[in-house]
């Protein structure tokens, strides 16, 4: 795997670069607006150039976006379901402009209506989106969850689902989060518990179709569905789960992010990227 962090886009896209740069990062996840707002203002061209020069004067293997935490898709017909909708298409737009390949997004919180009428609702959200942003290659990669409160995507066949309800799963991805799976029930402390994850993706909607990994630990238990990241080795998944997950050889190249508690100095990252890259044979 390809490591690197999640990294503040403060002062524009471009700073995120050079943040995750100067920590060592190989990959770098952004968010392309306020992550607490439904809408934000494009990027301006000198702010796009910026961010152009820096990406082409650096080595990072793949910079990718995560969308804001206002969007459910999953939501009944309401104020904010065509808020997540409207706001989604635009963070598409923002992503098109960066030439980002995929946002990931959590795929939506039902609201007590239910996993079907939630699961429903997502579809129709996703093709609504992709109707309106056909000319953009930029894709969804969808986020397996932990299922805290009415959150889908906690069963991995959630997302077999909305793979099967959209008019265009070309325009999907998925985005693997360690501590999220271990939330959800799947015990991927022992190799044995990983590879059979791993294995239940592929046989709903294939390995090609991962494009991303969220490497975080977890301060809450197996099955807790309690979604709280800890450092790498300060969790109950604990540092020799890394092992196994770093190195398996089906994701050799892929985006492997961090998404764990930071502060300005960024020296939680630095730790992270470090013990992550220790647990890396050869
Ligand atoms: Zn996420
Ligand atoms: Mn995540
Ligand atoms: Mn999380």
């Amino acid at each position: 795997m390809k490591f690197g962090a999640h990294m503040s886009s403060s002062g524009g896209a471009w700073k995120a670069l050079q943040r995750g740069i100067s920590i060592g990062c190989d990959i770098i996840q952004i968010f392309v607006k306020n992550n607490m707002q439904w809408f934000g203002k494009p990027c301006p061209p000198d702010q796009l150039a910026l961010y152009a020069n820096e990406l082409s004067a650096q080595k990072l293997a793949a910079v990718f976006g995560h969308t804001g935490y206002l969007i459910n898709l999953g939501a009944p017909a309401c104020e904010n379901r065509d808020k997540s909708v409207k706001s989604l298409i635009q963070e598409i737009g923002f992503a098109t402009d960066l030439g980002l390949p995929f946002l990931v997004m959590h795929p939506g919180a039902h609201l007590g209506r239910g996993e079907e009428a939630g699961l429903k609702q997502i579809i129709a959200g996703l093709n609504e989106v992709s109707r309106a942003t056909k000319a953009s290659p930029v894709r969804i990669a969808l986020e397996n969850t932990a299922g805290q409160g009415t959150c889908l995507g906690n069963d991995l066949r959630h997302l077999a689902a909305i793979y099967e309800g959209v008019n265009h799963p070309e325009r999907l991805a998925v985005c693997l989060d360690t501590c999220h799976l271990f939330a959800a029930g799947y015990d991927i402390r022992s190799r044995k518990g990983w590879d059979a994850a791993i294995a239940e993706i592929d046989s709903l909607v294939g390995l090609e179709q991962i494009v991303a990994f969220h490497l975080n630990d977890s301060k809450t238990d197996l099955g807790s569905r309690i979604d709280r990241h800890a450092h790498i080795g300060q969790g109950k998944i604990g540092k020799q789960a890394f092992r196994h997950v770093v190195n398996d050889p089906r994701f050799r190249d892929a985006p492997g992010c961090l998404e764990t508690p930071k502060s300005a100095d960024l020296h939680e990252d630095i730790q992270n990227l470090k013990i992550l890259r220790s647990l890396r044979n050869g």
